[in-house]
């Protein structure tokens, strides 16, 4: 089941986006902001972003997300259409407790990979079909997708969506994130 729920216009500091809500199996409450009208486009600039509340929300400096969702909405704001879709799963899926236990073990020397390993807990979780949901309910024909990460784009390319294009988002290390960084690319594959 996956139904919109309900859309409402979302003036940001960085331009006027469209919010949508959609009902859906999950039960997760996943935000989709969109940019101009894109029902039916080809070439769709897309960032699929998934919740991290402390860099989100408090600019935390031991990630880059902060810095990719600003950009992202930025580029957005810049273009006539495009999409971002905001996933409620926190830390890669783990949930913010786990999360900041994986942290603390960082302080101990883990890297970010093996402090999941050590709680656990997969590497990566991440479910992506809302993003499949998404993209149908707007019939988009193809993609520009704006992220490092080559999972996402196997998923995508994986369940038919056609990805034209990569539109990278990159951050300027700070000593804070610059290990982190290395690991998602070094052990992530992440093209940074
Ligand atoms: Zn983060």
């Amino acid at each position: 089941m996956f139904n919109l729920y309900s859309k409402a216009s979302l003036p940001t500091a960085y331009g006027d986006f469209t919010i949508y809500t959609f009902s859906n199996d999950e039960k997760k409450d996943h935000a989709v902001l969109v940019r101009g009208e894109v029902k039916g486009k080809e070439g769709v600039p897309l960032r699929i972003h998934s919740e991290c509340l402390t860099g989100d929300v408090f600019s935390s400096l031991r990630c880059d997300c902060h810095d990719q969702l600003v950009q992202s909405l930025k580029y957005l704001a810049s273009v006539d259409f495009g999409i971002l879709i905001y996933l409620r799963q926190e830390g890669r899926g783990i949930g913010l407790l786990n999360k900041i236990k994986a942290y603390s073990l960082q302080e101990e020397g883990y890297d970010t990979v093996e402090a999941n390993v050590a709680l656990g807990l997969p590497i990566d979780q991440r479910d992506y079909s809302f993003v499949i949901n998404v993209l149908n309910y707007f019939e988009i024909k193809s993609v520009k997708l704006m992220s490092n990460n080559p999972t996402k784009f196997d998923y995508l390319k994986e369940k038919g969506v056609n990805v034209i294009e990569r539109i990278p988002v990159l951050s300027e290390p700070r000593p804070e994130d610059k290990f982190y960084l290395e690991t998602k690319k070094v052990r992530l594959g992440h093209k940074i």
